[in-house]
């Protein structure tokens, strides 16, 4: 019987990977607590059984951008620490209070929600204040900062509260010596001695992604949350690979030959026509599209391992499967074409996905669609 390793395509999850990865990275940073950042379904990977394996490698915490991404956590039975951070007005914060998740507030408008919806069950939200360091996304402006921290000590003192974290996000860690990078420390140390003065005590403090768990040791803090290296993605990708990080890929992409044929010279390969044979060559259909994620920026230019040699999209990456030029090659249909992995096999990387597709590798993995099943080993 078939199982998903013989299907069209799939995803193969190396969790023992992901678990060494973990294991780097806390090595980095032997002080802090860390936080598996498991948002958009694990970056592509599938979020519960990396949030698992995550939680078994020794992470204190999980993090996800949204409350449903929390409450899909706590569904799935995973305890212990949660932090969400991307809400909007009427968000289910109620629930995540009855979770015990802890939420983020960056303005006026969230505290006021938050402490109904703690007031409305009869418990203490755990809430995390969130700063805009510098990058411009949500968290609250240096300017309004004092007064958000002076307000959260008033819910803390009421019972509503307690305020377990202070953090923010960093603009641009992944560019070596940006400077940006110490503006933002000051502007969140600043932050913190506000938050103290306003009488706040909090357990986490924690500004540092991948980039700057792996580059930047005065980021660390007390807590440091990774996301793409414990994909093992180098989140420096022209500093240094993931080997030279200690880090290994967890996800690889393979797909088996739906046809391999004969063609003449001059044939059209997919639509527009934008590749023609340059003579009589093979063609390989490998059964994966742009709805399973594969980028349409990849026509002409992504690489593939077919029948032992990295091959080029043929023309246009289609919905549903795109074709490569074998030449002189042969190959059988159910062979197996790799786009991705560790790269140790002969395979290209997501990085090298990345680079010819003129994207960040974050982009190549978290996109791989739904219907390319996840396989765990
Ligand atoms: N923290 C926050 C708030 C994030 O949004 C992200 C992801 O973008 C991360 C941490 C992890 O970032 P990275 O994948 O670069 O480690």
């Amino acid at each position: 019987p078939r199982n998903d390793m013989d299907n069209r395509a799939h995803a193969r999850i190396d969790l023992d990977a992901l678990r060494a990865n973990v294991g780097a990275l806390r090595a980095k940073a032997p002080g802090a607590a860390f936080m598996a950042v498991v948002k958009a379904d694990g970056y592509g990977h599938g979020m519960v059984p990396c949030a698992r394996a995550a939680r078994e490698a020794g992470a204190d915490w999980l993090g996800v951008a949204t409350p449903e991404e929390a409450l899909a956590l706590r569904a799935a039975g995973l305890g212990g620490r949660v932090l969400c951070w991307l809400w909007t007005p009427g968000g289910p914060w109620r629930a995540c209070v009855e979770a015990d998740i802890d939420v983020t507030v960056s303005a006026r408008w969230a505290l006021e929600e938050v402490v109904a919806a703690a007031r409305a069950c009869g418990r203490t939200a755990k809430v995390q204040l969130k700063i805009d360091a510098g990058l411009g996304r949500n968290g609250a402006q240096p300017a309004d900062w004092p007064e958000l921290t002076r307000a959260a000590r008033a819910a803390e003192r009421a019972g509503a509260i307690r305020v377990t974290g202070v953090w923010a996000h960093f603009s641009c860690a992944d560019e070596p010596g940006h400077p940006s990078i110490d503006r933002e420390l000051g502007v969140f140390r600043t932050a913190l001695a506000q938050a103290a003065d306003a009488g706040l005590d909090p357990e986490v403090r924690h500004i540092a992604n991948s980039p700057g768990t792996l580059t930047l040791p005065e980021s660390h803090f007390d807590l440091v949350r990774p996301g793409v290296a414990m994909y093992g993605i180098s989140p420096v990708p022209q500093l240094a690979g993931p080997e030279e990080f200690g880090l290994r890929p967890v996800m690889t992409l393979a797909a088996r030959l739906a046809s391999v044929k004969r063609v003449p010279g001059n044939h059209g390969v997919s639509y527009g026509h934008h590749y023609v044979t340059p003579g009589p060559t093979t063609l390989a259909l490998v059964p994966v599209g742009y709805a399973d994620g594969v980028p349409r920026h990849a026509s002409g230019a992504g690489p593939v391992l077919v029948a032992g040699k990295w091959r080029t999209v043929a023309g246009r990456v289609a919905m549903d499967q795109f074709v490569v030029d074998l030449g002189g090659d042969a190959a059988d249909p159910g062979d197996e074409a790799v786009l991705f992995g560790p790269g140790d096999a002969g395979e290209p990387t997501a990085e090298d996905w990345a680079r010819a597709c003129g994207t960040i590798a974050y982009e190549i993995v978290t996109r791989v669609g739904p219907r390319v099943p996840r396989v765990y080993t």
